[in-house]
């Protein structure tokens, strides 16, 4: 199967940013659910199995914290019972990030809020244990998840929840044409990325090291998607993605980025390592 044609290789200097000293990631798994290789990316193989994390990352800043994506909640069983049958994988979870926090003796009030990539179920189960914590999203995904069938779950667990509706500015960032610079410093950048669902995020971070990720949620599902740049699978494409032609674009833009910075699809646990998981205080 062709791969996407390779793109220019991003040569510009970096997007500016002055982390503060304080700055720092956490990765918090939740669990994983199965799927098959074949469905996974194209060219993949229908014995091979994948195992898809489910996972938080913790972004601690002096002004604030934010959970990127929520993992698995308590509820998951639940959750997974109000998917269209054929999407229900088995899974297996680990601890919520609501226990994780309390085990590492975290104090919720540094929580600015959950921002998540995106708002399929995978990615906001973690939700129902965070019920003081404002969600962040943007007027696109807003309105995707009021609307889309996939929203469902989201439309559950978001019961009750204060939404922080967060615009962004005409500002581009590494090509994309949209961000939202959380703190002002260029440390926590948030671009809209759509694609996968219209107002799907990519949410970059710089240490104070001058290590950076950039968070790509479903951009892509496992990384070689952007090592060999393939897709998804035309038909799992066509289930998943609200405009295929927008992601294969936001796919270009990471591949041409590949090497500057750590990206971690939300689903590949691999792609987290290095990533400190939170530890008791
Ligand atoms: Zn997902």
């Amino acid at each position: 199967m062709a791969p996407l044609p390779a793109p220019v290789p991003w040569t510009q200097p970096l997007p500016e940013a002055s982390p503060p000293a304080e700055l720092a990631i956490h990765h918090l798994p939740t669990g994983t659910y199965v799927t098959r290789a074949a469905l996974a990316v194209k060219g993949g193989s229908f014995g091979d199995k994948r195992h898809f994390a489910s996972s938080a990352v913790l972004v601690r800043h002096p002004q604030g914290d934010l959970l990127i994506d929520a993992g698995f909640g308590a509820g998951v069983a639940a959750h997974i019972a109000m998917l269209p049958r054929f999407v229900r994988a088995p899974y297996e979870t680990g601890q919520t990030v609501s226990t994780q926090l309390d085990a590492a003796g975290y104090d919720r009030r540094r929580l600015l809020g959950v921002l998540p990539t995106h708002s399929h179920w995978d990615h906001v189960s973690g939700l129902d244990g965070l019920r003081d914590t404002p969600i962040w999203m943007n007027a696109n995904e807003r309105a995707y998840a009021a609307s889309d069938p996939d929203g469902k779950v989201f439309r559950s667990v978001s019961e009750g929840h204060e939404i922080h509706q967060y615009g962004f500015e005409a500002r581009p960032y590494l090509g994309f044409a949209s961000s939202y610079d959380v703190h002002g410093d260029g440390s926590v950048v948030i671009a809209l990325a759509g694609g996968h669902t219209t107002g799907s995020v990519i949410v970059f971070v710089v240490l104070p090291s001058g290590r950076r990720y950039a968070f790509i949620g479903d951009l892509t599902w496992q990384i070689d998607g952007i090592r060999r740049r393939v897709e998804r699978p035309w038909l799992l494409s066509k289930l998943a993605d609200s405009d295929p032609e927008q992601l294969r674009q936001g796919l270009g833009r990471m591949i041409a980025v590949d090497g500057l910075m750590q990206i971690v699809p939300a689903h590949d646990l691999g792609s987290y390592e290095g990533i400190p998981l939170l530890q008791p205080v």
